[in-house]
Formats: structure tokens, sequence, C-alpha cells
């Protein structure tokens, strides 16, 4: 999300005549985007501060603005703290930039933007053209969450949730589409809450679906909670929706998920994951684990590994349990940190295993690519992705930027799958 709201910011300062620079010395205007899910969030901002001070010290000094998750839940400190930065200004209050700005060019004072006005920001992005041109492409559908799971600074940090109007996220995509984008990422904090005028989630797949230059849609990050039986239908009926889905499930104890308040039971998140499978054959998982939650014990954790061995995630995010301030689970007691440490790497080499077989099982199978560049460095070397998000490169002397391509898989390194095209008349010859 932070990489669309950038984007968007970006869309914004041109109104006033701010454009990009990859020239970091020449620029005018600093604006740092923030994430404070992370550990040692804050301290990385005054990294980069610093950064930008070195940059300066002999030269005027830029505009320097601090936006995102940290600037929200820790701006009245950064602000006091350093007097070189400007403004902090949060996620949801984007819409203030310009006016920031201008008024940081005329009077030398901090300012402090961190109110929750979702309904703002979303009014002035449906009068500011997305000006994005990649082949994958972020949309910010919905904001903020109503969950509280006890680890999360996500609510203190976004706000209370908040879907955007139907029409103009439908507006938003067709300017990508014609913009040259080929997939469309549809995000939320709990996108599958997304909730308009009786619209759904599954109601903007299904209108995407219909768009005729658009080969990818997905979406992320969703709830099991909010996995809605029209959701579930998508899933069979919209063919452009790809078979990959991010569903976090955290920990694969029940204990531990009602101490989380994540508020459904690993009976009902493998209920989810059935009867997905059901309605797509080709359908696999990515999950989000935090190891050795406060009260988290031998038996709990093995649950976890146990769901790991079940589900067979194709990408696992693990992370041992690190407080954010404010949240309840910072007050909890931690498990001792050789012992969680000891269960990470446990976690980390099944989840490992699993994935190194996924990718053997790959190896010479034919994969539908979506090619999104040129690799810079390699001559006719394209890079892009496959139907599982899964990283492919291949050698082509015709450009393929944007087109979707038969793979035969060859071989593949930790990172990167590499392939041959198929030429499609032999593969239907075959
Ligand atoms: S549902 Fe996701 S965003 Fe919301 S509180 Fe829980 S972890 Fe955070």
């Amino acid at each position: 999300m932070n990489e669309y709201d950038s984007n968007r910011i970006l869309d914004i300062t041109k109104k006033i005549n701010y454009l990009p620079t990859t020239k970091k010395s020449e620029a005018d205007c600093y604006i740092i985007n923030t994430c404070h899910i992370r550990e040692k969030a804050t301290e990385k901002v005054f990294h980069d501060v610093g950064r930008v001070k070195k940059e300066f010290r002999n030269k005027k000094k830029p505009i320097l603005i601090i936006v995102g998750c940290v600037a929200q839940a820790e701006g009245d400190l950064i602000l006091k703290k350093d007097r070189y930065i400007d403004a902090v200004i949060g996620p949801q209050s984007y819409q203030s930039i310009n006016k920031v700005i201008e008024d940081i060019e005329f009077k030398k004072k901090q300012y402090d933007i961190t109110n929750f006005e979702t309904i703002d920001k979303f009014d002035l992005l449906k009068s500011t053209i997305n000006c994005n041109s990649k082949i994958s492409s972020f949309l910010t559908i919905q904001e903020g969450c109503d969950k509280f799971c006890k680890f999360c600074v996500v609510p203190y940090t976004r706000g209370p949730e908040h879907s955007r109007n139907f029409d103009e996220i439908l507006d938003e995509a067709e300017s990508l589409i014609r913009n040259g984008s080929r997939e469309i990422t549809l995000l939320g904090q709990n996108v599958n809450a997304y909730q308009n005028n009786n619209k759904r989630l599954s109601d903007i797949i299904y209108a995407l679906e219909k768009k005729r230059d658009l080969k990818r849609i997905r979406y992320t990050t969703s709830h099991p909670k909010d996995m809605t039986n029209d959701l579930l239908d998508a899933h069979k009926d919209c063919e452009k929706l790809m078979p990959l889905l991010h569903l976090p499930v955290q920990s694969g104890s029940n204990k531990i998920l009602q101490s989380m308040n994540r508020k459904h039971t690993i009976q009902e998140y493998l209920e989810v994951i059935h009867k997905l499978k059901e309605k797509n054959s080709k359908i696999k998982f990515a999950s989000d684990f935090i190891i050795a939650y406060p009260g988290e014990e031998d038996d709990d954790f093995n649950e976890t590994c146990k769901l790991m061995e079940t589900i067979k995630f194709i990408n696992s995010y693990s992370f041992i349990f690190s407080p954010r301030p404010g949240t309840p689970a910072s007050e909890m007691k931690m498990v001792d940190a050789k012992l969680a440490k000891k269960r990470l790497i446990i976690f980390q080499n099944i989840a490992e295993k699993i994935k190194l077989n996924y990718k053997k099982n790959l190896l010479n199978q034919i994969v539908k690519v979506l090619f999104e560049n040129k690799m810079i460095k390699e001559k006719n070397k394209y890079f892009g992705r496959d139907e599982y998000q899964n990283p492919v490169v291949v050698n082509s002397k015709k450009n393929i930027i944007g087109q979707e391509k038969r793979v035969l898989i060859k071989k593949f390194s930790q990172q990167t799958i590499y392939g041959e095209l198929i030429d499609n008349n032999k593969f239907l010859a075959a």
C-alpha cells in the first residue's frame, strides 16, 4: 500500500509543479514514506533523515516531510526530536500535502497533520489521475481496519475501515488499463471487508473481469473471517482472478488465535481453504505467521508447524513476535528470546523445504507468465511473473512486455525461475 500511496503522492504533488527526480541531491522536497509494521521503524526514519542532512550539508535545505504510519503513530516525537523535519502527515491525510508544501515554502514552521479523514483523501484521489503505467499496478479500494488484533498497529495508524466508492475504483482501474497496466492488485488492509453501497469485493472483481485489456486480477490482504460466499464464487467464475491467495493465519493454535483476538479458529480457516479448493482446484496459498507470540507453548508452536505441513503454503512470511508500542500485546509477557529464535528456525526450515519441493515440481512444467519489463543489465532477457507470482526470466529477441506467454520451466535459483518461451504454434501442434 505504501508503494501505491507514494505513486499517488507524486500524482498529487504534480498539481503544484513538483516532479519526481532520481537525482537526490537536486530535490527541492523530500518525502519519506514509512511503515510501522517492522521493528525499529522510528530509528529507520531518523537514519534516513540523517542521510538527507548529509547530502544537503553544503546546500540549500530541502523541504522534508515524513508520511505514512510512523508519522501517524509517532509524529509528535519525530517533530520534537528533529527540527530539520518540516512536517509529518499521516496515511489518511495526503490530501493536505500540497497545502503543507506551499505553506512550508512561505512560513517556516512545522506541521503535524495526522487526522483520520479518509473520505477527504479518497475525494482528492478521485480528481487526481493515476499516472502509473506499470504492467502490474496496485489500486487501493479500502483502508483501515476494525478487527483490532492485539499485536497490530494498523487500526491505530490507518484508522477505522473505510471503502472507496465503487464507480471511482472502476474509473481508476480504467485509467490504469489505458496507461498500459495488464494486472491490477486490489489493495486494502482488510480488502475483503470492502463494502460500499451494497457492493462487495466480488462485485469489483466481476466488473474487472469484463475489462478486455486487463489480463490478471489479484487482491490483498484478506481476513479469513471476511471470505464470504460471493467472494469464494468469484474464484470459480473469474478466469482473470489469479489462483494464489494470501490469507494470513498468524498461528496454528486456537489458544493463540483467541489470545490474538483473530476472531476465527483453525477449523474455520481450514474450512475456507477447503471451500476455495472446491471452487478452484488450482488455487494455492500464502500466509503470515507470528512465531513465539506471548503465551505460545510447545504444543501451540507444533500446531503452527502442523498447519504449514497440511496446507503447504507456497509463500510464507514468518517473524518472531515483536511488540508494537500502544498495542495490547506489547504489555504481555514475551517468550524467552532464545526459544523464540529456535522456533523460528524450525518453522522456516519446514517452510523452505515445502517451497523447494514446490519449485522442483515446476521443472519441465509449462506456466503462464505475464512479462513486466526487460532486464537492465542482461541483453534480451525479460522478467515476468507466473500466476502464482513466481518471478520468471526468459530470453527473447522480441519485446514481450505486457504479453502473457507460455513458458517451459528449465531451472530455478533461490529467488528466480528460468524458462524458455514456448512457440505457441509448436505448443498447439504438440
Ligand atoms: S485484521 Fe490485519 S490489519 Fe486488522 S488488526 Fe488484524 S492484523 Fe491488523
